[in-house]
């Protein structure tokens, strides 16, 4: 292919992992639809997260990451969807057009629709902004993965895991895989974000000792890492722990390039493309899926969003699903960080799952969901599950009410 091939499917789908691959089967067949996906295969993060816990709400069964991951590529292509793997999108060339680089040359990709998928990334160390050397052996749980499953390398011998999120366990449990240990699991929070199962079991099952209300600020070794100080935040105290291996786990931030510079609309809590209801960015014809939107949830629920971002993009094809131009910013109010999807518009369907996804920074066992709108309340519920750091916290569509098209942000807070 030269630089002045284009393709022109109906649909672009840019990112083959749960979201997109679910998109795909599901528009294949009633549109032309093509997935260009810039790794060597398709199947996004499960590709290399070699444990079970993948696809119980979308397929109704449990699977390791691999399994889940091949599962859906086959989904995809027995529907008809094409795959284009190695197949990097660069840029933007038109409003729907994609200029894509690949090992078989560059070339562009003209739609009618673009669904983005590109998923999330765990934030790397020096955007965390933590001091000391710049050593080796420093790695973010997908890096871990992505070594120690397709590349068959070694991470170390003693591991330090930063971050008591779910993801924290499953690199433990990749470590323990590797033959590495891991000698501390650091948290700043009063005790791991993971659900307590997950926490029980990783403490006495594989016997990680687990630092609370503990950050890490110094990473220490020239060539290759060998030790991190961490510090008790409650008393200032600190201590040096010896290691050969660091994983920064958790801190998401969306794979947001392509959104930004499309000059979409973005969402200043999610960091990701700001959307509607309906999954449509702020370019008609161009929607967004997955853990680009809600960084991160579970590969389940980035798949049912492809499946409901589907039927909205054959509306588009359709020549219907025009956003009403009256939408009302959805905002969060500390201590929740983000709400997603950002923004309501009269008319328009409810979310996937009929669910708003949050994201808190404090742990509010009890939560109280109020939300209100130029100052007035317009609804209040009570969960009956706790609202965690460390994962969503969902919260059913239902307390969406009475909000005004002309009025001001509706904002979203815990009482
Ligand atoms: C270590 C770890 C363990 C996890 N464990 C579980 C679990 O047990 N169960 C569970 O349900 N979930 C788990 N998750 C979460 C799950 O992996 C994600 O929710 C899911 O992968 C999100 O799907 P997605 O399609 O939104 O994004 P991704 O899976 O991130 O896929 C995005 C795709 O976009 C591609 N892409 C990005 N930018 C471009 C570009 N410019 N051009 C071309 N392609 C591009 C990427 O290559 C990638 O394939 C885990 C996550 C991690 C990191």
């Amino acid at each position: 292919m030269t630089a002045t091939s284009v393709l022109r499917p109906d649909v672009v789908v840019v990112g083959g992992g749960p979201a997109g691959l679910t998109a795909a089967a599901a528009l294949a067949g009633r549109a032309d639809v093509l997935v260009l996906d810039r790794e060597r295969a398709t199947g996004g993060i499960p590709r290399h997260s070699d444990h079970t816990g993948y696809g119980l709400r979308d397929l109704r069964r449990v699977m390791t990451g691999p399994a889940y991951a091949r599962r859906l590529t086959d989904r995809a292509l027995r529907a008809g969807a094409a795959l284009h793997t190695e197949a990097t999108v660069t840029g933007w060339t038109g409003e729907r057009t994609l200029a894509v680089t690949s090992p078989r040359g560059r070339y562009e990709v003209e739609a009618k629709a673009v669904v983005l998928a590109t998923g999330a990334r765990e934030r790397p160390r020096p955007a965390r902004l933590v001091p000391g050397d710049r050593p080796a052996g420093v790695y973010t749980t997908g890096q871990l993965q992505n070594l120690v499953h397709l590349h068959h390398g070694s991470p170390g011998t003693r591991a330090v895991v930063v971050g008591g999120e779910l993801v924290s366990w499953s690199a433990v449990v990749t470590l323990r895989e590797a033959g590495c240990a891991t000698v501390l699991l650091t948290t700043e929070h009063p005790s791991p974000e993971s659900y307590a199962a997950f926490n029980a079991a990783g403490r006495t099952v594989l016997g990680v000792p687990v630092a609370t209300r503990t950050r890490v600020v110094r990473v220490v070794g020239k060539g290759r890492v060998s030790g991190v100080e961490v510090e008790d935040t409650a008393t200032g105290r600190r201590r040096t722990v010896d290691c050969d291996c660091v994983v920064f786990t958790g801190d998401w931030i969306p794979d947001h390039e392509l959104a930004r510079s499309a000059g979409l609309a973005m969402d200043a809590g999610t960091r990701g493309p700001l959307v509607d209801t309906a999954l449509r960015t702020s370019r008609p014809g161009v929607f967004a899926a997955g853990n680009l939107l809600h960084p991160v949830d579970t590969a389940d629920i980035a798949a049912l969003d492809g499946r409901f971002v589907a039927d909205r993009v054959l509306d588009h094809l359709a020549g219907g699903g025009a956003a009403d131009p009256r939408g009302v910013p959805l905002v969060a109010d500390a201590p929740l960080r983000w709400v997603a999807p950002g923004l309501l518009r009269p008319g328009d369907p409810a979310p996937p799952r009929g669910r708003l996804l949050l994201w808190t920074d404090e742990l509010v066992r009890v939560p109280r969901v109020v939300l209100t709108q130029d100052g007035r309340e317009l609804s209040h519920r009570t969960l009956p599950w706790p609202a965690s750091p460390g994962r969503v916290f969902r919260v059913p569509w239902s307390v969406v009410r009475r909000v005004r098209p002309g009025g001001g942000p509706v904002h979203v807070g815990l009482a």
